[in-house]
């Protein structure tokens, strides 16, 4: 039996890679210093690996911003409008891609983004056109094989497979279907496998997530032609195929029949489907398995048992030189090493394990099936009395909360009023003007709020001294919205370093890791909230700040809150109930802080829900259910709300055509979307649907430090009236302006408010 992982985290175990990349951003560190950087943090995962012991090294899964743009430069899928950057410096042409590039010779548009799969981590979009053109453009998966092999390491090279890139992307003109330029993609896989072949390469990873979405007949014969097309020109390549996230599902029976050494399995997600291959008459016994049995996705610690007994069902049809022990995806998803926390509770941290001990449970596995003299029985009785010990905590199970959710009733969920009286009320309850603007709550986040924040954490700056900084803060931003003429203010999230982990901090159920960091997009980390025990409220959470702001200012200050399917869908969440109920719990806490934000004053309510989309199951037949739960605990957390209290929801990187009608029974008051990156395509569902609340499309792209021009502004915003009353349009960015600085974002904001008003004199 030999070991593998699918990839491992890559921004370095502090962070190295984030700090290094803004710094060649800003210009403070040059490529070559940056280049230092990244090696390092390759060569320490390798050779990590290699002491570890595990046999098969994947390369190519390190990336300075995506492993899908890496792909799109692999194969020199550059869209038109970056042609005019000089092709010499890659790396800068790279960044342009993903960020968006304004100086004083060029201006153009960063490429889109989107949630990968259904994590929390956001690819590029590739873009297509119609005489789409390839060529092995960057070396990068040539350059990373070498690198290791410079210390003596063959390594498996990581490639994104070309069905799979080809579905991830978009077409961006009419006329012909992405999966039409395969023909002209083939060959330059080709090369690559070629060059990669002449190196010694005896085994190639393919990503082939798509395996795990229902594919229809054109996409499976894709993938089939694929695989028989690779194989007949390398036919002394082992084809590692990477599928996970789900299982192979309606494609299993083509998956087992492709021309490929190995078929990667996520038995965590989908632990069943080894049954079906076992069974399956399509086995082809030359195929060798990869068992994914650790999970790349989430901070707990394997079962020894359960993994063994799948191992013993395995192995009793199944030679051992023909599996593979693995993690059911990569480790991309888990942070770095449990050993650098220092400040976890100990009975919570036996209970935990990050890519670190993963890399070791995966060892420890193989170990204990393939060791005779049972040497490591041990480490399985150590795992198991973790595994007892947590199904009977005290600290886990409180029957209180149990009890309210199971009490919970329909009522629970719905408003006093339907929409179009609570309109009316609150029309005259916040005296509002056509295209009313906003913003989605958080400003920049400068060098000094964030050291505050740390310096206050650490018991550096006095709680006192915190607080007064803060409140200057909101004082220059309150001041500062007033004096541009926002309509509705924010208080601007100064006190939080993060939507999710500032209510994890306030509630009970929730525990902190100091370094538990994984990638959310190129350099943005997020610490996710674990998630381990029944969740409730200690005391209000948010209510001092926005009080304070509110009564700095007549106009309304909205309160701003993250969603229950947002926490629950951002954190590393317990595996021993369903997410339903976690998810209840979670909502209960939010709507006991809606009452206590009406009591003191607080007239709009954000409950973000960034997350609700890619909550979404992999497989459509699975959709119904979650939206049903996910729209339901919304409305638990929003409906305690007075009908003249404004409920503002707020969503991102979302396409909404599939699940408009979940969007509107969730019954927001308003709803702010990001739609200014995909030039408010991403309205069409709310126009199409009629959607019957109010809606801020979002005019200003802030993941980009571009300032979008007043005609730009105009332009999206007049394609939005066309499609929506405009008595239903809010003016606002895409999303929160903590990553933006302050004079971008004051320039944009001015000219956001200048085209809201010059929209209403002219109507
Ligand atoms: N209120 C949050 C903010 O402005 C929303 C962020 C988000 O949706 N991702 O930062
Ligand atoms: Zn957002």
């Amino acid at each position: 039996m030999k070991t593998t992982i699918l990839g491992h985290p890559r921004i370095g175990k502090n962070r190295e890679l984030k700090k290094a990349c803004e710094h060649y951003w800003s210009g403070k560190i040059n490529e070559a210093e940056l280049q230092n950087v990244a090696t390092k943090i390759k060569q320490e995962n390798w050779l990590n690996q290699q002491q570890l012991g595990i046999d098969s090294i994947p390369s190519n899964d390190f990336s300075f911003y995506d492993q899908v743009l890496d792909t799109c430069l692999t194969l020199g899928c550059i869209p038109s409008r970056f042609k005019s950057i000089e092709k010499n410096n890659l790396l800068n042409l790279y960044f342009a891609m993903a960020r968006g590039l304004q100086n004083e010779h060029i201006d153009v548009t960063a490429m889109e983004m989107t949630k990968w799969f259904d994590t929390n981590y956001h690819y590029i979009v590739p873009e297509f056109e119609k005489d789409q053109d390839f060529s092995f453009f960057s070396k990068k998966i040539v350059e990373e094989y070498k690198e290791a092999l410079g210390l003596s390491i063959k390594t498996k090279p990581v490639l994104i497979a070309p069905v799979t890139f080809l579905l991830l992307g978009k077409e961006k003109e009419t006329g012909f279907h992405r999966l039409d330029l395969l023909e002209k993609l083939l060959p330059i896989y080709f090369e690559i496998l070629e060059e990669l072949s002449n190196l010694g390469v005896e085994y190639i990873q393919f990503d082939e997530p798509c395996l795990a979405l229902d594919l229809n007949k054109n996409e499976q014969e894709a993938i089939q032609y694929t695989y028989k097309s690779i194989s007949e020109k390398f036919p002394n390549l082992k084809i590692y195929l990477a599928n996970y996230f789900d299982c192979y599902g309606n494609n299993l029976n083509i998956a087992l029949q492709l021309p490929v050494h190995t078929l990667h399995l996520d038995l965590v997600r989908c632990s069943l489907q080894i049954d079906d291959i076992l069974q399956s008459e399509n086995y082809n016994s030359e195929t060798h398995l990869s068992l994914g049995l650790v999970d790349g996705r989430n901070i707990w610690i394997n079962n020894y048992e359960n993994s063994l007994k799948t191992i013993e069902k395995v192995t009793a049809k199944i030679p051992k030189d023909k599996l593979w022990i693995s993690t059911s995806c990569s480790l991309l998803h888990v942070p770095y090493d449990l050993n650098l926390e220092q400040n976890i509770n100990p009975e919570i941290k036996q209970w935990l394990a990050f890519a670190q001990q993963k890399l070791e449970e995966v060892i420890a596995i193989k170990n204990l099936v393939s060791n005779e003299a049972n040497d490591y029985a041990y480490l399985f009785e150590e795992n198991k009395l973790a595994n007892i010990n947590k199904s009977k905590s005290k600290i886990i199970h409180n029957p209180e909360v149990k009890s309210r959710v199971a009490n919970l009733k329909p009522e629970d969920s719905e408003r006093n009023s339907p929409f179009a009286l609570r309109q009316e009320k609150q029309k005259s309850h916040l005296n509002l003007p056509l295209f009313p603007t906003t913003t989605i709550g958080s400003f920049p986040q400068t060098k000094e709020v964030r050291s505050w924040r740390l310096q206050h954490k650490k018991g550096l700056l006095p709680t006192e001294t915190y607080q007064k900084n803060i409140a200057e803060e909101i004082e220059a931003s309150i001041s500062f919205q007033e004096d541009i003429g926002l309509d509705v203010l924010v208080h601007g999230e100064f006190e939080r370093n993060d939507m999710v982990e500032y209510f994890g901090e306030r509630l009970n159920g929730f525990v902190f890791s100091n370094f538990g960091w994984v990638q959310s997009y190129g350099s943005r980390c997020v610490k996710p909230p674990i998630l381990f025990g029944d969740v409730s409220r200690k005391e209000p959470l948010t209510v001092k700040w926005s009080q304070y702001a509110q009564s700095l200012t007549q106009l309304p200050v909205k309160g701003m809150l993250t969603g229950p399917v947002t926490i629950l869908q951002w954190s590393f969440v317990r595996n021993d109930q369903p997410r339903a109920t976690t998810c209840n719990q979670i909502a209960l806490s939010i709507r006991d802080e809606v009452a206590d934000l009406e009591n003191s004053g607080i007239k709009v309510i954000q409950i973000d829900e960034p997350a609700i989309r890619e909550g979404l199951p992999l497989r459509k037949n699975e959709w119904q259910n979650y939206l049903n739960w996910a729209v339901n605990a919304f409305k638990i957390s929003a409906s305690v709300a007075k009908d003249e209290t404004q409920i503002h929801t707020h969503m991102c990187y979302s396409e909404f055509n599939d699940i408009i009608a979940d969007i509107a029974k969730m019954d927001a008051d308003v709803i702010t979307i990001e739609t200014s990156r995909s030039e408010m395509e991403l309205l069409d569902a709310f126009a199409n649907f009629k959607y019957p609340n109010e809606i801020g499309p979002g005019v200003y792209d802030i993941h980009s430090p571009r300032v979008p021009s007043i005609s730009e502004i105009e332009t999206l915003l007049q394609k939005a009236s066309q499609v929506l009353p405009k008595e239903h349009i809010w003016v606002n960015p895409d999303c929160g302006l903590k990553t933006r600085h302050w004079p971008e974002t004051k320039s944009a904001l001015k000219n956001l408010v200048l085209v809201a008003k010059k929209l209403r004199q002219e109507t």
